[in-house]
């Protein structure tokens, strides 16, 4: 029997909220408390559903609240708070977003960036050779498509084509990528990809909700051979990877890239090297 004591959450149990809106949508929580219970860590992730003109306000007052550890921060955050955080991270700085953030002991609020990292070790995970002769396309220039495509240059892929439904923010991510990785291939693309040998989703399109039945890019002008990669994570399988599995293509769904990076989010939230080498 259950005894008070076993219970998981006391009076010194660390809290890290996750800040979306949408928040329905988002697995972390479940992903990132298993990772404390496997590793006997007294700590849990909880959902915060904070709107885009509340974020400010919202950092202010989790400030003030010494059990919050820090948050996980997803969309459509990334970009915003990489404005509030007191003390960049190298990733976080190379980037311009933070999916993570920690308060320190004076309350100082510390940020960084794993979804690219986390991405190309899911692909890695996956099997994927993510290597200087692939060809890449990715959909998106949100927070995690910054992410993505700057670890894709640093990966040193052979090319990378940006589409966004917005164009113009392509066009922005495209002058800093090139910035980065000034010898790389970059170019601006359209929603029908075609001759690359991995394409990846890294909008929201097709996620849990109002846009589920959305398609980020047409697959019809892609080869059998060519890899489809979600970012989303529920549905597990989305429309966009149901097509190109029904293809014969390879397709990477968006769990590879939380699992990659889960321990890492955790532990510079909570400042503990160690939980990054949990393994779920
Ligand atoms: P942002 O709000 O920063 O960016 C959203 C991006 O999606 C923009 O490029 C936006 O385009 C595009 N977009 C939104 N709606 C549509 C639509 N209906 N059609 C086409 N494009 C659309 O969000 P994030 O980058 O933080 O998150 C994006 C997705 O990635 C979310 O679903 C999130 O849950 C998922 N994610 C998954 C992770 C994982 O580990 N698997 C980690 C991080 C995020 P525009 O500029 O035109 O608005």
């Amino acid at each position: 029997m259950n005894s008070i004591e076993n219970m998981p959450i006391s009076g010194k149990t660390k809290i890290i909220p996750i800040l979306a809106d949408p928040i329905a949508h988002v697995e972390t929580p479940r992903i990132m408390n298993m990772l404390f219970k496997k590793a006997n860590y007294d700590a849990v992730c909880v959902p915060f559903q904070v709107a885009a003109e509340n974020l400010s306000q919202t950092i202010e007052a989790l400030r003030l609240i010494p059990t919050i550890a820090g948050a996980v921060v997803t969309v459509p955050h990334k970009i915003n708070i990489s404005h509030l955080v007191d003390v960049k991270g190298p990733q976080a700085q190379i980037i311009g977003a933070v999916n993570a953030v920690r308060f320190d002991e004076q309350r100082q609020m510390h940020g960084e960036m794993f979804d690219g990292k986390g991405f190309v070790q899911g692909l890695i995970n996956s099997d994927l050779d993510v290597g200087s002769h692939l060809k890449v396309y990715i959909a998106g220039a949100g927070g995690a498509a910054r992410g993505i495509a700057f670890a894709l240059l640093a990966q040193g892929v052979k090319s990378l084509q940006v589409y966004n439904r917005t164009q113009a923010t392509a066009v922005a991510l495209i002058e800093e990528l090139k910035k980065y990785a000034p010898d790389a291939v970059i170019e601006l693309a359209d929603a029908t990809p075609q001759q690359v040998d991995l394409c990846i989703n890294a909008t929201s399109a097709g996620m849990l909700g109002p846009q589920q039945n959305t398609l980020p890019f047409a697959i019809d002008g892609l080869e059998a051979n060519c890899c489809v990669a979600e970012v989303i994570m529920n549905p597990l399988k989305t429309q966009l990877l149901q097509q190109a599995e029904q293809k014969g293509m390879k397709i990477v769904s968006g769990q590879a890239m939380i699992l990659a990076q889960i321990g890492q989010l955790a532990a510079f939230i909570l400042n503990e090297p160690e939980l990054a080498q949990v393994r779920l």
